[in-house]
């Protein structure tokens, strides 16, 4: 049973410092803002993200949302009034990103069945249901790079402004694919296309996603195909940058990358069958890879037989499993760019941990060493997302997402299973060693 405590008294404190100041002064004296809440995290070890010693018997300062001070308790003083939480025993480390999430996602079998008719204010409060339990996990920012009705930006907009609990959200909108590809959003021709990407871009994608390629939930085409045309590419990619907007591709056919390469795309998301060319030009030049392991290996068995995946579908996945393996391997030898997406919800059960933990063990699995795992998903992420001034990093002047463990993960990423406490923007979501009632 996970115990967490949401913290709603940041914004009660703020009301009522508001209201006793109005009542405090003489109605021509100025208005004073009201000090920011300024919570320090006492105790804890916080982690080297870009290598070196830990800092341990750190003090970490968290003024509003952002970190305003990091370093060893004799050299930090804690403010008077600052709320004090003890990291007694854990690691810090900065919140974690996850750069393939749905979270609208529906797939093939009975679970996706019964969601058919689904309207969309259902949707929205199911997505809504998601990303708080992908907050209370860990992943204090995702990607979305796929949503069907215009519920993603909504939902963003709604997170921001504190009227949902939820991480940060970064969206592709709808994934733009000819007609009969592996998405929602159809349209042909390089003009067909290049206008369907200007509307998601004028509904606030902050991605284009498209797909290149078949997928494993298609039930025609194939995974290894490249169905667009030079020309459709072409000016899709160069709408996307005159917009200054960034756009990653489904991919898992070596012969589709080399083509959009061409055109300089800038991600691929799955690499299934990539070869050793493919990854290598990836390499030369810095297009990203977000591999989504988890869905094509044996972890996620509990999860296709909870959804009732049809024999068709896990026929696809085995089929899949040991080249999308070999191409992670591969690319993590040859230093390909990685972040870390799922393609399964950032919290659904996989191996005995969520998702993104088990997302991360499999790249250590695959060659990376702890901390490079722990990199793609924090750092690498960050750097892709070109929001490195404000995230990825536990440093003063970024924000505050923080999430402590119980071990080093950079010795051992297993060390991700045991996360225990999140923030986010300087407010308390989870921290499961805090009593939910006052003790005394
Ligand atoms: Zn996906």
């Amino acid at each position: 049973m996970i115990r967490f405590r949401l913290a709603l008294a940041p914004l009660a404190a703020c009301l009522v410092l508001t209201c006793s100041a109005a009542w405090a002064q003489a109605p021509q004296a100025a208005m004073q803002a009201p000090a920011a809440a300024v919570v320090a995290l006492v105790d804890g070890t916080v982690v080297a993200i870009d290598g070196g010693p830990a800092l341990q018997n750190a003090v970490v300062l968290v003024e509003g949302d952002r970190i305003s001070k990091i370093g060893a308790a004799n050299t930090v003083t804690v403010p008077p009034h600052a709320k004090v939480i003890s990291m007694k025993g854990k690691w810090l480390i900065p919140g974690l990103m996850n750069m393939h999430v749905h979270l609208g996602l529906r797939l093939p079998g009975a679970a996706g069945a019964e969601l058919i008719n689904e309207s969309d204010r259902e949707q929205v409060l199911r997505m809504a249901s998601n990303a708080r339990l992908s907050l209370l996990s860990g992943t204090t920012t995702l990607r979305l790079v796929g949503e069907d009705r215009g519920n993603d930006f909504v939902l963003r907009a709604a997170i921001e402004k504190g009227e949902v609990i939820g991480p940060r959200l970064k969206t592709a909108g709808g994934v733009i694919v000819p007609t009969g590809g592996h998405g929602d959003t159809e349209a042909d021709g390089p003009y067909g296309l290049a206008k369907a990407t200007r509307e998601q871009i004028k509904l606030g994608a902050d991605w284009i996603k498209i797909a290149i390629s078949g997928g494993i939930a298609d039930t025609h085409g194939s995974i290894s195909a490249a169905p667009m045309t030079d020309e459709e590419m072409k000016v899709l990619i160069e709408v996307a940058h005159r917009n200054g907007i960034k756009v990653t591709a489904h991919n898992g056919s070596s012969v589709a990358a080399h083509q959009a390469m061409q055109f300089g795309i800038d991600g691929f998301e799955h690499g299934y069958h990539l070869d050793e060319s493919v990854l290598k030009e990836m390499k030369s030049k810095g297009v990203w890879l977000v591999p989504t392991i988890v869905v094509s290996q044996p972890g996620a068995r509990e999860f296709y037989k909870k959804i009732g995946s049809p024999p068709w579908y896990l026929a696809r996945v085995d089929s899949t499993g040991k080249d999308h393996w070999a191409m992670l391997q591969n690319a993590i030898k040859l230093g390909v760019n990685i972040a870390l997406g799922t393609d399964q919800f950032p919290f659904e059960p996989n191996g005995g941990t969520t998702a993104t933990v088990a997302e991360a063990e499999l790249y250590v699995k695959a060659g990376m060493t702890p901390l490079q795992a722990l990199q793609s998903a924090t750092t690498q992420c960050a750097k892709m997302m070109g929001v490195e001034a404000d995230l990825g990093r536990l440093q003063p002047g970024k924000y505050a997402d923080i999430v402590a463990v119980e071990a080093d993960p950079t010795k051992d990423i297993s060390a991700l299973r045991t996360i225990d406490f999140v923030m986010k923007g300087g407010v308390v979501y989870r921290n499961d060693s805090a009593p939910l009632l006052p003790t005394s």
